[in-house]
């Protein structure tokens, strides 16, 4: 018997769902640290490259930079948000120790032909699969085609423990890299697990979409000037240089949270799908940008993708209509939205991410409401795209 809100029982949950072994499962502080832990596990460092998508969060760039190697962006293609196979490999030399192929929304990479193409170059293949627990790509679990894949459990995540995050390896030598690397994580202070305590229940009694914009930008103020655990500290957005306490594993609390929020995925992994289709049959029934069909048997939707023109009026016109409106991602490096050389990224390298993230906008697929949803676009579909 494992006990209640165990480091066992949570693995176990987390394996069960990904149809793997519990120790191939390993939790972390958050998901940037299981990348960092995964590339430093990996042996990567100064001269190494990594190459990942030009349309993602700062942080992953981060973690690459954090063991002195070079971030290699990829575009990404318009309709499915993922790099182009050929794009890849045209960026693959001699130096490049890993590719981060991300799941985006929902939408997974194009892991069938990029991972077995990278296993025979000797190419570590990593999953950013931060959006994707729960869905599957070919039948398979999400996260279990590459090498290793880390996910995010912060709170956007497709299921939520304050801030958190774990990885899968599914290649033994790495596993047993990880577990040395995993031996030297710092364990969460009383004082980090008082705080996420505290935003956990302030998000379970607080957060209804008519507190959804000031609770947000309330948060992201505190953790723009350090006062919170928040997703990001300020300087994490402002220089890639590892911030103290950064290499932490993950608390009791959020262990018992997770297991928890594992308890209704299911619930609310049909209600993203249902709702992903009805938006799909929306935006094309009036012509506008949209996610094909031909991808909707295979994955979650995090969050649904549109475009729109204008994104300070659709953000206006949202807040007005009380309908949670996404923003990622506002940059190939969200959020960073200037100095993009201190991370290696010349904007002009990724013209369609760069393009993209200046009209995306992302809809609520957890909603039990979709018809508001539709309701609201139907009202400014002069907006979209
Ligand atoms: C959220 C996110 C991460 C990082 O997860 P954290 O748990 O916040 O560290 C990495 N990649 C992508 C694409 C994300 O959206």
């Amino acid at each position: 018997m494992t006990r209640a809100g165990s480091q066992e029982q949570f693995k176990s949950a987390v394996a069960g769902w990904l149809g793997v072994e519990p120790d191939h499962i390993s939790l972390y502080w958050k998901g940037r640290v299981a990348l960092y832990t995964l590339l430093k596990a990996a042996g990567t460092g100064p001269g190494d490259e990594v190459i990942l998508p030009g349309f993602t969060c700062v942080v992953v760039a981060n973690a690459i930079l954090y063991l002195g190697a070079t971030p290699v962006y990829a575009d990404v293609e318009t309709d499915t948000l993922q790099p182009a196979a050929q794009t890849i490999r045209s960026l693959v030399t001699e130096r490049t120790k890993a590719i981060i192929l991300q799941n985006t929304f929902g939408l997974s990479a194009d892991l069938d032909t990029l991972v077995p193409w990278a296993r025979s170059k000797g190419i570590l293949t990593l999953e950013d699969c931060t959006h994707g627990f729960g869905g599957t790509f070919q039948g398979r679990p999400n996260g279990t085609f590459c090498d290793a894949s880390f996910f995010s459990t912060q709170w956007n995540k497709p299921f939520s423990t304050g801030i958190g995050g774990f990885a899968c390896v599914t290649d033994p030598m790495l596993r047993n890299e990880v577990e040395k690397a995993c031996r030297e994580l710092a364990h969460p202070s009383a004082a980090d697990e008082f705080i996420l305590r505290t935003l956990l229940l302030t998000r379970r009694h607080l957060l209804t979409p008519a507190t959804f914009y000031t609770l947000r930008n309330f948060y992201r103020l505190l953790s723009r000037m350090g006062l919170t655990i928040g997703s990001s500290s300020g300087g994490e957005l402002e220089d890639p240089g590892m911030p103290p306490g950064y290499f932490k594993g993950m608390g009791k609390v959020q262990m018992r949270e997770g297991f928890e929020a594992l308890q209704s995925l299911e619930t609310v992994l049909a209600r993203r799908k249902s709702n992903g289709t009805l938006f799909t049959a929306f935006l094309s029934g009036h012509g506008k940008y949209h996610v094909d069909p031909a991808y909707h048997a295979n994955h979650s939707f995090l969050k649904y993708p549109v475009l729109v023109s204008d994104r300070t009026a659709m953000e206006t016109a949202a807040r007005k209509a009380g309908i949670e409106l996404g923003d990622w991602f506002i940059s190939p490096l969200h959020p960073v939205e200037r100095h993009f050389e201190k991370w290696g990224l010349d904007p002009a390298s990724v013209p369609v991410s760069h393009h993209l993230s200046r009209q995306m906008m992302n809809l609520p697929t957890e909603t039990r409401d979709p018809n508001r949803v539709t309701d609201f676009l139907e009202k400014n579909l002069h907006l979209l795209i």
